[in-house]
């Protein structure tokens, strides 16, 4: 007998599928190993345009994720108090039926009376659709307590944004500046990107209070005051102008810094732009001195007056110049107050002006402007900014983030090789041309809903607000309390609902929203709310909740009616151009999700169970001629078969009979496998002339009209100066027809400034400094992304607890020690945790990491898990509402013009305390819902694949 053989290489998988990464917003491509028809492996997917192959830390523990212990695993319909955990089991049928009776009872009667709002969830094209279609005003998704600042302050003044709607030029780049950015969502890509600038040795600055993550492989790191980054970047903008360091070129063509504003003090035409007869706005010609209609052609002046009859106009460059040269915008006057050094912000502007001007790089590839005019090349401003929500969740974040989209503009960096650059489909024209819908006159019973829920108001008439000047939607998005709502205003849905201010809802519908722990202020009150009773009936103020999720989150035992979902390799999914798309500057792209695995649970994808609710009610475009579903194969068969225009579908590639059509086309019974085909995406480049600068890039701008991108081929014009703005400030002194109540008047006049500025976020101008002396934020973990990423038993193991990080040096003065405990007060509540000490913090700030703290029972963690006993959020610090104003009205704790959640503007005072057992405050533990597992005493994975399925 022969030696017993050993395979030393045996194969470990049966097969390998690709499909998308959901382990956080970027969206890589991956592919899935599995052994038995279970998941072995992840990699990244080394042909795809988002990652390259990359794969973090995130994206490997997905298998844990797919087979956590706290998967939900059949429907339920709640039998105990809400809160108390009791459900029964109920079929699919009966849990349709079920919802499909309340919300045909509210569409027939008040569209209006459900809301439905969704977390980050990567469908929106599919959901804001539904919501459209059922009638109600009452949508939107997460945007509002992300980064809706940074999105809109975009949008209203170049076309674009950071983050899904751009990114930096990281091939060409030599300096970058990183804002306050959330290192779990931007994820790989700047990663990647990082690396090449490090490679090249192109300058990184992160201006961050924190130096964490991506601030502490930075070449320089400016621990900035919370909340002032907007007088640092005008400190900037004060010595590039001070010293003309701006590209004079751009700022004549592709922005509105020439065009004449009317000055006209309270007259109704104060402050809007001067235009022809033919609607042109005018500028001063350099050459005549002489008004004339701004063209690209035109050499307009940038200082000066004329007399347009009888009234004085002057160039909005000069305004904006005359604003940001004052002393109040110079570094020394900004020193104290964001903590950065006069000589380190000149020092900085020169450096910002050297790399975009001195020897710039030069891509020798010719192209024709949006007016004709042939270049030989394409001249870069190689200076790359980025920055995310540590910017915009403030309550001074709109104009701060307008602010540095001004710095990259003055410095001509907007899609110019080394600079910011667009990805498909945008830019946009300015703003874009999308109102938003939800006026009475829009909402009918049994009818859809006339047009788009979100959209981009330029006058006080397209506000959704009733006679009087009150809010048509339940979060008061688009009303004088937030009018350039353009995400909605998720955090304040069910305090609003719950005063019935302006009224109560029938169904609050949530998908994918944590809304009674980490994704709320106020938790103690959201709870208070999602669990109040009509004094009059005994009934719940809300009176139903439907509530889907793939996990026992916080937010499940609160629901009445609870649709379990699958997880991300369970199912299909589009990342569709008509939502987010994973664009690249270099073309468009997409991507979709196949199950990989199937699910061994009674569970159901949410965008199949949400086309089966529309074909229920009957709506609109989700039932075919005879009543039937239009969609019977769910998310897949919508994935090919929907049209939203003739020829425009949620996928672009290979559209047409045969496939061989791009972005429009008929639908393909063939697409998803073409997408299998080729790795779970599509991406076209554009030819080399269409790839910069896309705002005035004649072969850009006509293949985007074709493609849909664009309404129209005009260039799109950075607006340096707002118009839109200055009309809601007209309307705030009394001009037009629509004006706001006398209560908003103040407040909408002083914050709808044409040209961006400063001012101290509200909560630092309304707490005594002495009393809360100090700066509280939370920061993202890389290594985790959102509530999803705390319960995965990999990733736990990275962080499983967080800390309360206080500077080295306050802690001294304080009297704290490195692991005492301390009570955090804010002008809402307290909490009391341990305290970290560190160095790489602003000294005025105390920070933690988001996300991690648990309630004690949920996500089937071990009770007395690290999460539950030592974890904590900053969330029950923070309050919902702003202190009542004289007459009683309390504003959300938001951004006046976007009603963005200004989470970071929280303040705070820390004191040491006596240990303690346990992070306070400690909430009932949560009983576990029916069919969630028993928990395994250790999570493992590898040795006997079949025993985690
Ligand atoms: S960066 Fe995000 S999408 Fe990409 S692999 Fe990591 S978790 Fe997945």
């Amino acid at each position: 007998m022969g030696e017993p053989r050993i395979d030393t290489k045996p194969k470990g998988w049966d097969e390998v599928r690709p499909t998308t990464c959901y382990m956080c917003a970027c969206r890589c491509g991956i592919k899935v190993y599995l052994k038995d028809g279970s998941v072995r492996y992840i990699e990244g997917n080394r042909d795809h345009p988002v990652n390259g192959g990359v794969l973090c830390g995130k994206g490997s523990a997905g298998i844990m994720q797919h087979y956590s212990p706290a998967r939900l695993s059949a429907p339920l319909m709640r039998v105990g108090p809400r809160g108390s955990g009791e459900y029964r089991e109920v079929s699919w049928e009966e849990a349709l039926r079920t919802a499909t009776m309340w919300l045909s009872g509210v569409r027939s009667s008040d569209p209006k009376k459900l809301a439905f709002f969704t977390g980050r969830d990567q469908s929106q094209a599919l959901t804001s659709w539904w919501a459209r279609q059922f009638g109600t005003p009452n949508y939107a998704a997460h945007g509002g307590f992300c980064s809706v600042n940074m999105a809109a302050a975009g949008l209203y003044t170049f076309g674009g944004s950071f983050w899904e709607f751009g990114e930096p030029d990281f091939e060409h780049a030599r300096y970058f500046l990183l804002f306050g950015v959330a290192e779990d969502h931007a994820s790989n890509p700047i990663k990647v990107g990082l690396g090449k600038l490090k490679q090249k040795g192109a300058k990184i600055v992160s201006i961050n209070p924190v130096r964490s993550g991506y601030s502490a492989i930075a070449d320089e790191w400016l621990g900035i005051r919370p909340g002032t980054d907007g007088l640092f970047v005008a400190a900037l903008m004060h010595e590039l102008l001070a010293a003309g360091r701006i590209d004079v070129e751009s700022l004549k063509t592709h922005t509105n810094a020439g065009w004449l504003v009317i000055d006209n003090p309270g007259k109704p035409d104060d402050g809007l732009i001067a235009r022809d007869r033919k609607g042109a706005p005018l500028c001063i010609d350099h050459g005549s001195g002489r008004p004339v209609a701004a063209f690209g052609t035109v050499t307009p002046r940038f200082s000066g007056t004329v007399k347009l009859k009888g009234v004085t106009a002057r160039p909005a460059f000069e305004l904006l110049a005359r604003r940001f040269l004052a002393d109040e915008y110079s570094p020394d006057a900004v020193a104290g107050r964001t903590g950065i050094e006069a000589a380190t912000i000149r020092r900085i502007a020169a450096e910002l002006a050297h790399a975009a001007f001195d020897d710039p790089p030069v891509i020798e590839q010719p192209w024709t402007d949006a007016w004709g005019r042939r270049h030989q090349a394409m001249v870069g401003r190689p200076v790359a900014m980025h920055a995310m929500r540590g910017i915009s969740a403030h309550s001074n974040g709109f104009h701060t983030c307008r602010l540095i989209h001004l710095l990259q503009i003055l410095l001509g960096t907007i899609d110019a090789p080394g600079g910011f650059r667009y990805m498909p489909p945008y830019p946009k024209h300015v703003p874009p041309p999308i109102k938003p819908y939800g006026q009475q006159h829009h909402v009918s019973p049994g009818q859809p809903l006339r047009g788009p829920h979100l959209g981009f108001p330029d006058d006080p008439a397209d506000l959704l607000i009733d006679a009087d000047g009150g809010p048509e939607r339940i979060d008061k998005a688009f009303s004088w309390e937030a009018p350039l709502a353009a995400h909605g205003l998720m955090h304040m849905v069910i305090s609003n609902a719950a005063r019935r201010d302006p009224y109560g809802i029938e169904v609050l519908f949530l998908y994918m929203a944590n809304m009674s722990w980490n994704s709320s202020m106020n938790i103690a009150g959201v709870i208070e709310q999602l669990t109040g009773r009509d004094e009059e009936t005994g009934d719940y103020v809300i009176p139903k909740i439907i509530y889907s999720d793939a996990y026992f989150s916080e937010m499940v035992p609160y629901a009445d009616l609870i649709l379990p979902d699958t997880t991300y390799l369970e199912r299909w999914d589009c990342i569709s151009l008509l939502d987010r798309p994973i664009s690249q500057a270099d073309g468009p792209a997409d991507s979709i999700r196949q199950p990989v695995v199937q699910p061994n649970r009674d569970v159901r994808p949410f965008q199949d169970v949400l086309l089966d609710l529309g074909a229920r009610l009957g709506l609109e475009g989700m039932v075919d001629g005879v009543a039937e579903p239009a969609y019977p194969g769910g998310y897949a068969d919508y994935m090919v078969n929907h049209e939203r225009r003739p020829g425009i579908g949620p996928l672009a590639g290979w559209r047409g009979k045969d496939g061989s059509k791009s972005l429009t086309g008929e639908p393909n019974p063939d697409q998803l496998q073409r997408y299998i085909d080729n790795g779970c995406f599509w991406f076209e480049p554009f030819p080399p002339e269409a790839r910069y600068f896309k705002h005035v890039n004649r072969a850009y701008l006509d293949l985007a009209e074709k493609a849909g991108f664009l309404t129209g081929r005009e260039p799109v014009i950075f607006h340096l100066y707002s118009e839109p703005m200055q009309r809601f400030r007209l309307a705030a002194q009394g001009h037009g027809q629509v004006q706001p109540p006398e209560a908003h008047r103040q407040r909408v006049e002083s914050f709808f400034d044409p040209l961006p500025f400063w001012y101290p976020p509200f909560e630092e101008a309304t707490v005594e400094p002495r009393e809360f002396p100090l700066y509280a934020v939370t920061q993202r973990p890389m290594a985790m992304y959102h509530s999803w990423g705390s319960q995965n038993a990999w990733l736990r193991q990275i962080l499983g607890r967080n800390w309360l990080y206080v500077a080295r040096q306050k802690a001294a003065e304080l009297g704290i020690a490195d692991g005492d405990w301390v009570h955090v007060t804010s002008r809402h509540g307290r909490i009391t945790v341990q305290a970290k000490l560190m160095d790489g913090v602003n000294p005025d700030t105390v920070w933690t990491w988001n996300a991690i703290g648990k309630r004690a029972g949920t996500w089937n963690l071990a009770p007395g898990s690290p999460e539950s006993k030592k974890g904590f959020l900053l969330n029950h610090l923070i309050a919902e509402l702003l202190p009542q104003r004289e007459g009683g009205y309390r504003y959300s704790n938001s951004d006046p013009v976007t009603g963005q959640a200004a989470w970071y503007d929280l303040r705070v005072k820390v004191e040491r305390a006596e240990p303690q057992a346990r992070t306070l405050p400690q909430y009932e533990a949560l009983k576990p819902v029916k069919g969630v597992r028993s928990r395994p005493t250790i999570v493992r994975w590898g040795a006997r694949t079949e025993r985690h399925r």
